[in-house]
């Protein structure tokens, strides 16, 4: 199934042209994006919490202390709705009511598990860290049985999804084209800076290549 299924709770109703229900484009945002942002209900009370995640495969895998109530949650099989966002550029319209921005953006529906097996753990565990840092796995001291048992790790099944893109430049008005203000796309990215090495770092380790060359928009780009 090349397509998630357009159900009335995943439609995009507003401007629907510029939703997307297509697996490509939903996993390369997936996979560009560094933070999400997941939605549940817990005795009548929304929460809305920003943490890491990655895609493994049609689900969303999440960590974090045992004793999170976010974990324990979706630990117990509970639906959540698991946002993710990507910022491309300010839209600067003649009018400000015409002002938008270019994004794209994720809504994933669907069902929390905590994950058990010990294997699949540790896959979820490695594709996390390859999610924020490709090619740290293999560098870094993997966990001990002790930090995998202060970790768990719970995924959240991508039922649902629908992706909402905003590209081009600014739509005004016809009659505001003549208005002496500057208009036009302001793009914004999100880019690494230069690494701060450790002042503990021991002497003679050399700066890794995925650290220097470090780019989040290679989901993009390939
Ligand atoms: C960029 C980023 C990445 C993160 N990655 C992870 C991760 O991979 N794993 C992980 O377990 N946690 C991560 N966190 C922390 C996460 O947001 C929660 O603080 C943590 O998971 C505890 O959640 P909880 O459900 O137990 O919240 P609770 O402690 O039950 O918190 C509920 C109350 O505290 C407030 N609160 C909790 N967290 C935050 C917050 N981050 N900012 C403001 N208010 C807050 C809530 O508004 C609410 O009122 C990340 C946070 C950020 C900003």
């Amino acid at each position: 199934m090349a397509e998630f299924p357009v159900t009335d709770r995943t439609r995009v109703r507003q401007v629907p042209r510029r939703g997307a229900y297509d697996k490509e484009t939903v996993y390369r945002i997936l996979d560009e994006g560094l933070i999400c942002h997941v939605g549940f209900v817990e005795d009548g009370q929304p929460f809305v919490m920003p943490t890491l995640y990655a895609r493994l495969e049609h689900r969303l895998v999440l960590h974090g202390s045992p004793g999170s109530r976010m974990l324990r949650h979706l630990a117990a099989g509970n639906r959540a709705c698991v946002t993710v966002t990507l910022v491309d550029g300010l839209v600067l319209a003649r009018s400000v009511f015409h002002h938008s921005v270019n994004y794209r953006s994720v809504v994933v529906l669907g069902a929390g598990r905590l994950v058990t097996a010990e294997a699949e753990r540790l896959r979820a565990l490695e594709r996390l860290t390859e999610h924020i840092v490709p090619g740290r796995w293999s560098d870094a001291r993997r966990p001990s049985a002790e930090e995998m048992r202060a970790t768990a790790v719970v995924e959240v099944s991508i039922d649902e999804a629908s992706a909402k893109v905003r590209t081009g430049p600014p739509v005004d008005d016809e009659e505001d084209y003549t208005f002496a203000v500057w208009a036009g796309v302001l793009p914004l990215e999100e880019v690494a800076l230069a690494p701060l090495a450790d002042p503990r770092l021991r002497a003679g380790i050399a700066l890794p290549r995925y650290v220097r060359d470090y780019d989040r928009r290679r989901a993009r780009a390939e």
